[in-house]
């Protein structure tokens, strides 16, 4: 049954009966509330600290895509965008940064710059769902706060700059991801 604002509940921990605004919800439960108190819970949480951040740890690598979504909401300070928008645009854009094409990995905190996975505001201060593209480390430290046609100025100047004095090209990966570490 759905418990009320002003029912009681016996705490499965502490055994005291607490109002229910002493429970943190859970859907799959009965009254949709844990069994333990919220005071239980913390006091579980203090003395077990290192098993709670690796249960975290673990909950983030199956579903890393609302801890991403709060992280970006947290910068912008504003929610703007969930975990399932984030999952839904990086698979729009098949694992793939917008940018350069590079495969990037969400669950993996990879050593190479160019795999992984952030998300790119298009345009600069834009905080809209629709306005994020997946995107490499690396483009993303590039393209920082510049628009599009910013980005074509800069690219553009780095071709003329690497014509008239002759640049060789970078072209392999792990060079770039030497020079960016
Ligand atoms: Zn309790
Ligand atoms: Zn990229």
């Amino acid at each position: 049954m759905l418990a009320t604002k002003d029912d009681l509940k016996v705490c499965s921990g502490c055994k005291e009966n607490k109002p229910v605004s002493e429970y943190y919800k859970n859907r799959c439960a009965v009254d949709k509330l844990v069994s333990y108190c919220k005071t239980c819970i913390s006091n579980y949480v203090k003395a077990n600290r290192k098993k709670v951040n690796k249960m975290g740890r673990i909950r983030r690598r199956k579903n890393p895509w609302p801890q991403r979504a709060r992280s970006l909401c947290n910068k912008a300070g504003l929610k703007f965008v969930t975990g399932e928008e984030l999952k839904a645009l990086y698979e729009q854009h098949n694992g793939l940064c917008y940018y350069c094409g590079h495969t990037l990995n969400p669950h993996k905190h990879s050593k190479k710059l160019a795999e992984r996975l952030q998300f790119d505001h298009v345009i600069p201060g834009l905080h809209e769902a629709r306005n994020l593209v997946p995107s490499c480390q690396v483009c993303n430290g590039r393209k920082r706060d510049n628009t599009i046609e910013g980005m074509e100025r800069f690219i553009r100047q780095i071709e003329r700059h690497q014509k008239v004095n002759n640049v060789k090209q970078l072209e392999d990966q792990e060079v770039m991801d030497g020079l960016l570490a």
